[in-house]
């Protein structure tokens, strides 16, 4: 399997899974993240042996060791992605080939062994199978799938773990506003930092989140709803939020976002507006962007708009941005027009109400 060819899965239907009338009461308000459907995907991983036993079965705690290196030295990478009912019906992912290599990606970083993209498509097409009837119903839901893998040799050496599991598991979830879209404040943190060059900012790894709590904790104390990271080394520019990046739009239309240098996420999300954006004849800059060009370009109408973008809330307009030195407001801390175009444009083309001019789309059912 080593060669990305398609491997057997071996299908374990869950015995006992949530009855209809039960599941229906579940999905008629998913939430985020707090439902998860009947099965899991596993697949193991030795040094030597390479992936193995490839499964869909029950969902089910997973027994540990306690010593677990992953417990001790968090060597983590984990993914996520929807799938989206389509207008006819059938059940669609988006990008997920982009998600795959994401993941190589980070395992790389983190000194572990890489999941054939062949091997992560097909993990996915098979709990969208067999949990296909866990798409929440109507046109707002999604059922969010999150492919990650952990070190699970049992050793307290530090080296790269010899043992890997990966899973799959999925959580229907329904609209990430309930109400609408609603801008958000963020709070420049003048304490911490997100990651530095050489580090693993651009990895999607538990480690990064875990080292962001405290942050996210002083965005809440100082009445923000998230925060927002500076560069680590100038503690000037924009880097990104805990789990979005940031993108500005200017009078001109123009689109201004941070550069992949190494420190922030390359998101899904992130390269799908720029892509729209290009479309659209707009002119996108990815180039630094400093906390002092934000404001005085908020306050002298240069910045117009503001939005975080990512997997879980698609496009978030920031209304208000709150630091160390005073608060500003971007666009009247209301929604901007492009924001709102932008997001419209990508949502439609998710749940297959638009074409697909890139191949975005890849249908499972
Ligand atoms: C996942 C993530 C994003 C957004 O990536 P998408 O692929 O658009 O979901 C942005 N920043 C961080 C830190 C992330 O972990």
């Amino acid at each position: 399997m080593s060669g990305g060819d398609n491997l057997e899965f071996e299908i374990r239907p869950n015995p006992a899974p949530v009855s209809d009338a039960e599941r229906n009461t579940l999905l008629a308000n998913p939430g985020f993240g707090r439902i998860f459907t009947d099965h899991m995907v596993t697949i193991r991983y030795a040094d030597g042996k390479g992936w193995y036993e490839p499964r869909v079965e029950a969902r089910a705690p997973i027994p540990m060791d306690p010593a677990s290196a992953v417990l001790h030295y968090a060597q983590e990478i984990f993914e996520g992605l929807k799938a989206y009912t389509l207008p006819d019906g059938g059940i669609a992912m988006f990008r997920p080939d982009a998600n795959a290599n994401r993941f190589a990606q980070s395992a790389q970083r983190m000194a572990m062994p890489q999941l054939p993209g062949e091997t992560f498509l097909q993990s996915l097409r098979e709990i969208i199978t067999i949990d296909r009837d866990w798409l929440p119903p109507g046109d707002e839901g999604s059922l969010y799938l999150r492919p990650f893998a952990y070190a699970s040799e049992v050793f307290l050496g530090v080296r790269p773990s010899m043992e890997y599991l990966y899973l799959v598991i999925a959580s229907p979830v329904g609209p990430y506003f309930s109400g609408g879209v609603k801008p958000v404040s963020v709070w420049v943190t003048p304490d911490y930092t997100r990651a530095a060059p050489g580090g693993t900012g651009a990895a999607k790894c538990g480690g990064n989140y875990a080292a962001g709590l405290s942050a996210q904790a002083e965005a809440i104390e100082n009445g923000c709803d998230q925060v927002v990271y500076l560069d680590a080394v100038e503690r000037k520019y924009i880097d990104e939020l805990g789990g979005m990046n940031v993108v500005f739009v200017l009078d001109d239309g123009t689109l201004v976002t941070p550069p992949l240098t190494g420190t922030i996420l390359p998101g899904i999300t992130r390269d799908s507006i720029i892509k729209l954006a290009e479309r659209d004849g707009r002119k996108v800059e990815e180039r630094p962007v400093s906390l002092e060009e934000w404001r005085s370009g908020a306050t002298s109408g240069r910045i117009r708009e503001a939005f975080a973008c990512g997997t879980a809330a698609v496009i978030t307009p920031i209304g208000a941005v709150k630091s160390a030195d005073g608060e500003f407001v971007v666009a009247d801390g209301g929604t901007g027009s492009v924001t709102t175009s932008l997001r419209k444009q990508l949502v439609d083309i998710q749940r297959g109400r638009a074409s697909d001019p890139f191949g975005w789309v890849h249908r499972v059912l």
